[in-house]
């Protein structure tokens, strides 16, 4: 017969083992949880990390791929305001033959020599705003452009936004590059400008009127445009609504300094050109290169 003491001591036996297994239940499950966190705070981690490179990857990729997305920095209410108020007296009147001078930025590229033989096609002269590219490759365009009676202006020699504007040095240095290799190859002093993303962009850290002060130094004008085509913008136009974009606001102007690019990506410009020539001369628009004696078209005078 079993003695009571034996009795307790099976249910003391029973209790530890029961116990033993709560312990190592519990312990099984903190160090599941210990892991999960473990792991979940180290990928967590790295979400941040990576989104943090991500971040500092497209701000590298926005300053210097800027030749594309130029216009998105540049807000057209807070131009058509500036025009309003500053250009009054260039309020198309009725009568008014339309003056218009057609700049392209941001080449040579592979698009150049098809635009200027379309310009030629027309008889039609305009204005190349141009960066510093490889000369083995587009030396001939920048020829071109001026041998074919065109307008050569410097559009910087990086157009990296982030050089550029890094203080007047850095402009000032910038300006020298492209101001010389136009004199080297065309053998064209040139005394026009045109600042990567306009004078009124909002991505210099800099005030531009530090540059402006340097460019004034240099007896170089800068202009900036009162018509932009659209085609700077990421949204993808077609040929039509370019030629739209340019039709609707030069009708509001006595001289329109219309924005357009020959930079590689821009086939549409291409496309667009024949017809948009074709509407300006049906609507007894004059085209026209920038001379000394064009209207300048600023967005913004901040010098003092
Ligand atoms: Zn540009």
């Amino acid at each position: 017969m079993e003695s009571s003491f034996e009795g307790l001591e099976r249910q003391r036996a029973k209790r530890r083992r029961v116990a033993r297994m709560k312990k190592f239940i519990v312990t099984t499950v903190l160090v599941f949880m210990l892991l999960t966190i473990s792991v979940m705070s180290f990928l967590l981690f790295e979400v941040f990390s990576l989104q943090r490179q991500l971040d500092s990857l497209a701000k590298q990729v926005y300053v210097t791929t800027d030749v594309e997305n130029e216009s998105e920095m540049v807000d057209d209410s807070i131009l058509d305001d500036v025009y309003q108020v500053d250009n009054v007296d260039n309020i198309a009147e009725e009568g008014d033959i339309p003056m218009v001078y057609l700049t392209f930025d941001d080449g040579p590229s592979s698009n150049t020599d098809e635009i200027l033989d379309i310009l030629d096609d027309y008889n039609v002269k305009a204005t190349f705003f141009v960066c510093g590219k490889d000369l083995e490759l587009y030396g001939e365009q920048y020829k071109r452009i001026v041998d074919e009676g065109h307008t050569i202006g410097m559009h910087s020699y990086s157009h990296n936004f982030g050089e550029i504007y890094a203080s007047e040095d850095a402009f000032a240095q910038d300006y020298n590059k492209i101001h010389n290799l136009i004199l080297e190859t065309t053998g064209v002093d040139t005394k026009y400008y045109r600042f990567p993303g306009g004078s009124s962009n909002k991505v210099s850290t800099t005030s531009m009127s530090t540059f402006i002060n340097y460019l004034n130094n240099q007896g170089v004008v800068y202009y900036d445009w009162n018509v932009a085509s659209g085609d700077a913008t990421s949204s993808a136009f077609t040929t039509e609504q370019l030629i739209d974009n340019v039709m609707k606001d030069v009708v509001k102007y006595k001289t329109s300094v219309v924005l357009l690019h020959d930079a590689s990506n821009k086939n549409a410009t291409v496309e667009a050109l024949p017809g948009l020539i074709e509407s300006l001369q049906e609507q007894g628009a004059m085209i026209l290169p920038i001379t000394d004696e064009t209207t300048v078209i600023q967005h913004v005078n901040v010098v003092q």
